[in-house]
């Protein structure tokens, strides 16, 4: 019998070789595999990837690549149009099918559509799996037969419907083409800042398949048990920090669920089940955006349409530069600035503070975020940033306004984090730091705002939209 001819592997979000649903099936077709990857980042517009998630890219494809390499396989880079790429590519070699995993915003389901129906249009196989979630979005609904809106009835139908699955093997070895296509020179994509100002994130973080089964080790090993406790807290390093990892499926979710199944935790039962509920908030942040495409740019709740939001150049730079003269907001904003990621807890806060204290549109926010995070996932955030603007699925009632001295008294009593990232403040008592006594170091600014006052203008901004509501 003759061998079939080659299958290209299109990668995106799925920088792995475990669990790799396109992988697996390319493989078992039997001919050569050649894993491409093509840099379309207009495609993606108006999100396509910012700053940090770019810095992520170009080390997880130089990890990808290196993996590849020791199964016998060479990674072909190429950037343009991906409907071209993957034509020309096929010219080159005789390939005769495409495989890749899905991915949901709204931007890319419409390319892959289009793609898809062009390839085969051309006469090639084309199919496409299930990868990034543990339930893709359209395989849940209301009893009305709706999208959800709501997280608590979601998970439960989630997990009535099952999480669990088998996670497939990574490929011990995978067959080439006699002669592999050319290929870009990682550079020349142009992943990494021009200004390097990402050395930070070099010291925070080291992306690919690897580190993130070793996080999810490491995490399962001394952090899990304890983590219904340690969550909130900043000062701590109580989370997984899985996030870009899993947003760039260098890791899936499947994964995690069954290592956590093999060192004896129940998913959805005991001290594992808070964190696998936000694999949950994972997987509904994901069926809010595809059911609700419009949700990056317009707010879920049409009434803030009309929110008199403020409008200030300047504060919103004080806000990003960490430099509004309440400690636990500029810890968290200088953060993000430096390390690329933010503790949950604290992007609540900031949230909070942008779109109450501030009175700044929260999309303001959200392009901040998009631009620094090195997790900056348009589900994700759109869901996060609308819930802290009060006008998303599931959101903090906008009436709910945090105070950022009590976050910090209660999620940073002893100001550690506080201090860590606002080197100023590393002399002030806690104490002091907390209740924003005047003078606590004379090269750290006064608050910006009058918490109080800023509280009741944004409480009055929300009652005119909601007597009109
Ligand atoms: P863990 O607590 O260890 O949670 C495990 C995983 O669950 C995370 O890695 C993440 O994939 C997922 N997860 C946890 N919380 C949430 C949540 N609330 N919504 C969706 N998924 C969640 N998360 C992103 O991945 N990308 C974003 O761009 C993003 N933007 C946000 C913006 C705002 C304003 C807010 C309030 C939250 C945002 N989040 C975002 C959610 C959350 O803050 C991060 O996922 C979390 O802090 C990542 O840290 P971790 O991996 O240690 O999380």
């Amino acid at each position: 019998m003759s061998t079939p001819p080659p299958a290209l592997v299109w990668l995106r979000r799925d920088l792995r070789l475990a669990d790799q649903p396109a992988l697996h099936a390319a493989l078992s077709r039997g001919g050569p595999v050649i894993p491409v990857y093509i840099h379309a980042p207009h495609e993606e517009a108006p999100w396509a990837p910012g700053a940090a998630s770019l810095w992520w890219l170009h080390h997880s494809l130089q990890a990808l690549a290196g993996e590849l390499e020791a199964l016998g396989a060479t990674l072909t880079l190429r950037r343009g149009s991906s409907l071209e790429q993957l034509r020309a590519l096929v010219r080159e070699t005789g390939a005769g099918a495409v495989y890749w995993n899905r991915l949901y915003e709204p931007a890319i389901t419409a390319r892959d559509a289009t793609i898809k129906a062009a390839l085969r249009e051309d006469g090639l196989e084309v199919h496409s799996f299930a990868a990034a979630l543990l339930h893709e979005p359209r395989e849940l609904a209301t009893g009305q037969g709706t999208p959800y809106r709501v997280f608590t009835p979601y998970w439960r139908a989630a997990c009535k419907r099952g999480l669990e699955r088998d996670p497939l093997p990574a490929p011990s070895r995978i067959p080439a083409p006699p002669s592999p296509p050319a290929s870009e020179p990682l550079e020349t994509l142009d992943l990494l800042p021009r200004i390097r100002w990402d050395s930070g994130l070099a010291a925070a973080w080291n992306p690919g398949e690897r580190t993130a089964l070793e996080r999810l080790q490491s995490f399962i090993d001394d952090g899990v048990g304890a983590y219904a406790e340690c969550r909130e807290r900043p000062d701590t390093d109580g989370t997984s920090r899985l996030s870009p990892h899993l947003h760039f499926g260098e890791i899936s979710p499947t994964q995690i669920l069954r290592a956590l199944r093999q060192a004896g935790y129940e998913p959805t039962d005991g001290p594992a089940e808070p964190f696998v509920r936000e694999l949950g908030w994972r997987d509904f942040a994901h069926h809010v955006l595809y059911h609700f495409p419009h949700t990056p740019e317009q707010p879920l709740n049409q009434r803030f349409e009309a929110f008199p939001w403020r409008e200030s150049a300047e504060d919103l730079e004080r806000w990003q530069q960490g430099r509004t003269g309440i400690p636990v907001i500029d810890a968290a904003m200088r953060q993000l600035w430096e390390t690329g990621w933010m503790h949950n807890r604290m992007r609540m806060a900031v949230g909070s503070f942008l779109t109450r204290n501030l009175r700044l549109n929260w999309h303001a926010g959200a392009r901040w975020f998009w631009d620094t995070l090195v997790d900056a996932d348009l589900a994700a955030n759109t869901l996060g940033w609308q819930w802290a603007g009060g006008c998303g699925a599931d959101a903090a009632p906008y009436f709910r306004v945090f105070n950022p001295q009590r976050q910090g008294e209660r999620f940073d009593p002893d100001a550690a984090y506080i201090r860590r990232f606002v080197p100023e403040l590393a002399r002030a008592p806690a104490r002091n730091i907390h209740q924003l006594r005047p003078g606590l170091a004379a090269d750290y600014p006064a608050p910006m705002v009058d918490l109080k006052q800023s509280r009741k203008a944004a409480l009055d901004a929300f009652a005119t939209i909601k007597q009109s509501g």
